[in-house]
């Protein structure tokens, strides 16, 4: 099967879960959906819990971010989401797909096509130009740097490194290598992008560049965000902030993209402390 096939037939393999709205909400349809998701790393008999029970619902176009303690289980649930791991327990619907439904291929072919994820570092190829990185994705599906360059410049221009595109990794700072990254990420125009400490490795200027992107994708662009982040700052940024501890969601800060840094530090505290 190509791609294509692949995908048409985890659409029709993964029926779409029931209307995840509930008749009498308005508003829009939940994208992700995550129920009783429970991890266990097993390595060599040593039995690590990292997810026991996380619950939440993300609306399209909304940004969430995601804070909790180091080995809450942040990097864990958004693996699950982007299906990029197993669950040992529980269940994972994007889109009104259920990700447990489809094989290992559909589930590729799924997220290559709906998912941009960004990590913490930036997994740039130093060889490469920023502009050769973007295009590396669909260089590799085969097509010419010709076909790639009218929707590679669109996101460079878009991330604001556009007159940078000539140069490699090595001559970027680390906000502009994580800029390429998320252009990279956005080349397929995922309707969700998934990103795992973003802001992890910059400094405060740049880390606002990225926060501010970020914002943006989601209010303009209407893509559907969760980011997880360690900073009350950047956390401000989002529509919701969902608190993770001990491998649960505790509770929600709704700050409402209000940049109140002071309010979510505050009720972090509460709900995390
Ligand atoms: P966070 O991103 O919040 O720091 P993680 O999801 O990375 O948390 O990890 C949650 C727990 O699972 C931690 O105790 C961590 O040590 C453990 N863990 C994460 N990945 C693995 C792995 N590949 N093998 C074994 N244990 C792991
Ligand atoms: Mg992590």
């Amino acid at each position: 099967m190509n791609d294509a096939e692949t995908l048409q037939a985890s659409e029709a393999a993964a029926a779409p879960a029931a209307d995840v709205r509930g008749s009498d909400q308005a508003g829009p349809p939940i994208v992700v959906q995550v129920r009783n998701l429970h991890k266990v790393y097993d390595t060599s008999g040593h039995r690590v819990p990292a997810l026991a029970g996380a619950d939440l619902d993300v609306p399209a176009g909304a940004f969430y971010a995601i804070m909790g303690a180091s080995g809450s289980g942040k990097s864990t649930l958004l693996y699950l989401i982007g299906g990029l791991t197993h669950p040992t327990g529980g269940q994972v619907v994007v889109e009104g797909h259920d990700l447990g439904a489809m094989s290992d291929r559909q589930r590729t072919v799924f997220r290559r096509r709906r998912l941009g994820i960004v990590f913490q570092e930036y997994n740039l190829l130093p060889t490469l130009t920023a502009r050769e990185n973007v295009a590396l994705p669909w260089l590799l599906e085969g097509r010419s740097v010709r076909e790639c360059a009218a929707r590679v410049d669109e996101l460079l221009a878009e991330v604001h490194l556009l007159p940078r595109a000539e140069h490699r990794p090595d001559a970027l700072s680390g906000g502009e290598q994580q800029r390429v990254a998320i252009a990279r990420a956005l080349l397929n125009d995922p309707a969700i992008v998934l990103a795992d400490e973003p802001t992890g490795n910059l400094d405060s200027r740049q880390s606002l560049e990225i926060w501010n992107l970020l914002r943006r994708f989601a209010t303009e662009r209407h893509k559907t965000i969760l980011m997880v982040t360690h900073e009350a700052q950047g956390a401000a940024y989002a529509d919701r902030v969902l608190v993770l501890k001990d491998g649960r969601i505790v509770g929600q800060i709704d700050s409402g993209g209000s940049r109140d840094a002071a309010l979510v530090a505050a009720r972090y505290q509460e709900l995390a402390g």
